[in-house]
């Protein structure tokens, strides 16, 4: 019998835009990049197809990434997204409009989320809710929210940190910054200019951050042979890179990620701050896979964290979850029917 997909949920990622479908899981992951050209403001491409037309195309191609630092900037982009993503996923025979669970920033105003639901039924869905990152980031990590106990979800991916409380399916105390995964790796292409005067890319920037990157230093470090271009013979050539080193060179940014968590903290009423030490902070988003990261929130907090199952996962997870039980998280929910 064929799969008809009636549910949908969207993940719209700062780096990455995940599909996730009740009872097949995630079925797309692709850069939340949008290809527009310049010069009569056309939508070209989305997805990893827009994505490989950055540095690749004439200049008239402008690379949108509309949910860029976790605000969403333009609403045709984001619509035209929607529309890539549910049509992609729904295929040529599906017979069904999909109700369709779009996930945002928490910092989005009410006016903003009433937009993004908008953008989903004219995309093509038959119903659409929006809820906040952090709650679905939650959910998806299986964090029983609508308990009347106080917890703590750190989201960090690719370009913002969110941190939020929740109790009682709401959302207690949160902040939201601009440093994440970009940024550190963007930390590390610096660090590598300044000291080996070589240039490497975005991608080569983020291999180091994954292979011999750590949030505290190591006893046993990793090493590693990276490439790229010297800055003043413009030749190729290569240099030795190991972990203590990257752990100094993301120092700045690792700190502005604590100091968000802190503030959150300090912002908490005392009894939820009670709940929250004794069920630790739990931590999602493809940045917290960064090696003992968890560690250094202990460290610098004093409040034990954790990686929740399958971090990068969460949200969309909790997009499924969320449609699967609509009445039960009806409170976190901003819907048209
Ligand atoms: P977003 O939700 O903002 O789209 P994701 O949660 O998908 O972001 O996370 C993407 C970020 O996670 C990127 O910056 C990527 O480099 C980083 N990342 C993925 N895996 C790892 C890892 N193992 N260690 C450190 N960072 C990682
Ligand atoms: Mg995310």
């Amino acid at each position: 019998m064929p799969f008809f997909i009636r549910k949908l949920g969207i993940d719209l990622g700062t780096a990455n835009t995940l599909i996730y479908v009740p009872g097949k899981g995630v079925v797309q992951n692709e850069p939340s990049v949008v290809a527009v050209s310049e010069q009569d403001n056309k939508i070209l491409a989305v997805g990893l197809e827009a994505k490989q037309m950055i540095g690749r195309t004439p200049e008239s191609i402008i690379a949108y990434r509309p949910m860029r630092d976790g605000v969403i900037a333009d609403y045709r982009v984001t619509e035209a997204m929607l529309r890539y993503h549910i049509d992609k996923a729904l295929g040529k025979w599906n017979l069904f409009k999909p109700e369709v669970m779009v996930s945002v920033p928490a910092g989005v105003s009410s006016t903003e989320r009433r937009a993004v639901v908008e953008a989903a039924i004219k995309a093509g869905a038959k119903s659409a809710y929006v809820v906040k990152e952090p709650i679905l980031a939650a959910i998806g990590a299986g964090i029983p929210i609508q308990e009347a106990h106080g917890f703590m979800i750190v989201d960090i991916g690719g370009g913002t940190t969110d941190v939020a409380v929740i109790s009682l399916g709401g959302i207690v105390a949160s902040t939201s910054v601009k440093c994440a995964g970009n940024r550190i790796d963007q930390a590390i292409a610096d660090y590598i200019k300044k000291t080996f005067n070589l240039a490497i890319g975005d991608k080569t920037a983020e291999e180091i951050k994954i292979k011999v990157g750590s949030a505290v230093p190591l006893e046993e470090e990793i090493t590693m042979t990276i490439k790229g271009r010297d800055f003043i013979a413009g030749l190729p050539r290569t240099a030795e890179v190991s972990t203590n080193e990257i752990v100094k060179a993301i120092d700045r940014e690792l700190r502005e990620m604590i100091t968000a968590i802190k503030d959150v903290l300090q912002d908490t009423p005392p009894e939820l701050s009670a709940d929250i030490i004794d069920r630790g902070i739990i931590m999602t988003g493809g940045t917290s896979q960064l090696r003992n990261l968890p560690e250094l929130v202990y460290r610098r907090t004093g409040v034990k964290a954790s990686l929740a199952k399958d971090p990068l996962y969460c949200v969309a997870k909790g997009t499924g979850v969320a449609l699967e039980h609509l009445d039960v998280y009806k409170k976190s929910i901003i819907a048209k029917r």
